[in-house]
């Protein structure tokens, strides 16, 4: 086994090209990139219109199975299949989110692939980019400063004196305010406070909170929206607070949607990079694949798939959260059908599905993870054809990748191919692109190729118009595995409310937990007889879902013991940064 040298080393010894040969080696023209610096580029989204006519690349979503702390290199999987792409040949490129700064400072690392799979430079695909993360804040937060300062003054007006100044009184509920504040951190001691404490002019004292940047729904307009317009509408329908009637308050009515639109003119645009292999990788948007629907943005894919022949995309999580929303909401709204999806499995993970321990960040991995165990591999296979069979409802073909580990053993691996094939998929490959680049992806590379070529017949999974608990009972039986669903007397009430104000035909956004295809993350592998229960719904009237609440779904991740940032740091004479991975 040679050697791999760590994701960071990897990523600075890279030959990295001008971004601008990057954009032309697919035809985009020099006009339609804004540079920041030499390595990324906004491009304008003109390149839409200035695409080659009739040019529509085949279109891939990279998913996986359930995620295990051992982690399944699906964004690895994703950039390695582009460069496999190139590798063969192909015009190729991959579309994929941008990462939140909390998960790269708390648990995660980096975000932009690993081994010989990476875009780079990845300090910056890491870090603030092209600044999209702090556009979304501040747009965010304007919003929440203005409904404070808007029940602050009509607290202290009459309404003559508003109608002089053009104003309704909005009557707004301190109590139900819905909109919180955001910033891109995990702070766990920002979940809950209590704001406008001091004088009487320093604001009505009230409980609210944070969420991280990446949950505003700002973020899943940012990846849903057509266009400006589309971005700007959508904005303005948002539900922000209701009035003391129970009414809806928008962000229109508030008055802040144009300023907010204007704090993301240059958001909208999508991020060129590149591959460590040259290929291009266009980074949009990151909304939560939790609570929002975890994909990158629609504009993006609109732009590379008039550009190149095969575009690579990635969602969120385990295919039964990501990929169910890529399908029954990104392309619900883009009207763009994929040709294949890639399904991204790995023997360690498995084996943790097939009931292997405990793995406990910082300590030593257990030597089942380490050593040949057919028993674990084939049990926790219930997991990936469970994922199989969920993608095939959709009528796409499904390959899958199994993302090769030095550990993994040929007789594991046949394992996983076999119960692969036999649950339905086109079929199933062995891939080497975390050690070995395009090269080592060029099988996974051929059978997606040939999966492209497959008579596609693709569906949602429910119609729109069914009622909002047929729909979420469809995800809740088909895609999780439940007997049925029970519902808490807060989301009958929420449903009832929701159905009322004319929004129950909107897609559902489940928010449940990756940890398992249930929504008890302690159940592994395929669970069955179990009653998937919702707390709570929700509405996001802008980016337009309904997402249900199964359990409790923290939208502010905290800090560990021993978080990531403490290995960061950077060469004061060189200026590299140092232990991002
Ligand atoms: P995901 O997208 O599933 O969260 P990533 O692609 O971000 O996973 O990979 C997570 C980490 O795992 C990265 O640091 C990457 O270098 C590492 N990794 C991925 N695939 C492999 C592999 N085949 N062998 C060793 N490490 C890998």
């Amino acid at each position: 086994i040679k050697p791999v040298p760590s994701d960071l080393e990897i990523a600075q010894a890279a030959e990295v090209q001008p971004i601008l040969e990057i954009a032309e080696s697919i035809g985009i023209a020099k006009d339609d990139i804004i540079l920041y610096g030499p390595y990324k580029g906004k491009v304008k989204l003109d390149a839409i219109k200035h695409a080659p006519a009739g040019k529509k690349a085949k279109y891939i979503d990279v998913t996986a199975i359930t995620p295990t702390p051992l982690g399944e290199g699906k964004s690895t999987t994703t950039v390695g299949l582009t460069e496999g792409l190139g590798y063969l040949g192909k015009k190729a490129a991959c579309a994929i989110r941008q990462p939140s700064m909390g998960p790269t400072f708390g648990i995660k690392g980096g975000a932009a692939g690993g081994g010989y799979s990476q875009v780079v430079p990845m300090e910056d695909f890491n870090l603030h980019l092209t600044g999209d993360l702090h556009a979304i804040t501040a747009a965010h937060n304007l919003t929440a400063a203005a409904i404070d300062a808007r029940i602050y003054h009509e607290s202290r007006w009459s309404d003559s004196f508003l109608e002089k100044q053009g104003l309704t009184r909005l009557n707004i509920d301190p109590d139900n305010v819905s909109w919180r504040r955001v910033v891109d951190i995990n702070d766990r001691s920002l979940r809950n406070i209590i704001i406008g404490m001091g004088e009487k002019a320093d604001g009505v004292l009230r409980e609210t909170g944070f969420d991280i940047t990446v949950a505003s729904e700002i973020m899943a307009i940012l990846a849903l929206a057509s266009d400006l317009k589309d971005m700007r509408e959508r904005i303005g329908r948002m539900i922000v607070a209701y009035n003391k009637k129970g009414e809806p308050i928008t962000a229109e009515d508030i008055g802040t949607a144009g300023a907010m639109t204007v704090l993301m003119k240059d958001a909208i645009m999508p991020n060129l990079m590149q591959t460590l292999e040259g290929q291009p990788a266009f980074v949009h948007a990151g909304p939560f694949a939790n609570i929002a629907h975890g994909n990158s943005s629609i504009i993006a894919d609109k732009v590379a798939s008039g550009y190149v022949d095969y575009l690579v995309t990635e969602s969120g999580f385990g295919a039964d959260i990501g990929m169910e929303k890529f399908f029954n909401i990104k392309c619900r709204n883009s009207g763009m059908i994929p040709d294949a999806v890639v399904l991204v499995a790995t023997v360690r993970a498995l084996k943790m599905h097939g009931g292997g321990p405990k793995v406990t960040p910082g300590r030593d991995l257990d030597p089942v993870y380490k050593e040949e165990n057919l028993e674990l591999v084939e049990k926790g296979c219930d997991n990936l054809m469970a994922h199989i069979k969920n993608a095939r409802r959709f009528g796409i073909p499904v390959v899958v990748a199994i993302n090769t580990f030095p550990t993994d053993t040929p007789a594991e691996q046949e394992i996983v191919r076999k119960k692969a094939v036999e649950a339905g998929a086109f079929d199933a490959v062995i891939a080497n692109h975390w050690a070995d680049g395009g090269e080592g992806a060029a099988d996974l590379a051929e059978a997606v190729i040939k999966a492209c070529e497959e008579p596609s017949n693709f569906k949602y999974l429910y119609d729109l118009e069914k009622s909002i608990k047929d729909k979420i009972e469809v995800l809740a039986k088909e895609m999780y595995g439940a007997d049925g669903v029970e519902y808490s007397a807060e989301a009958n009430r929420k449903i009832k409310q929701f159905t009322d104000l004319g929004y129950g035909d909107l897609p559902i956004c489940m928010a449940k937990t990756h940890l398992s295809l249930s929504h008890d993350p302690v159940l592994k592998g395929a669970p069955k007889g179990f009653t998937f229960p919702i707390t709570d719904i929700r509405l996001s009237a802008g980016a337009g879902f309904l997402y249900p609440l199964a359990g409790d779904v923290r939208t502010m991740p905290g800090l560990g013991t021993k978080p990531a940032y403490m290995s960061i740091d950077i060469d004061p004479d060189t200026g590299k940064v140092t232990g991002l991975f």
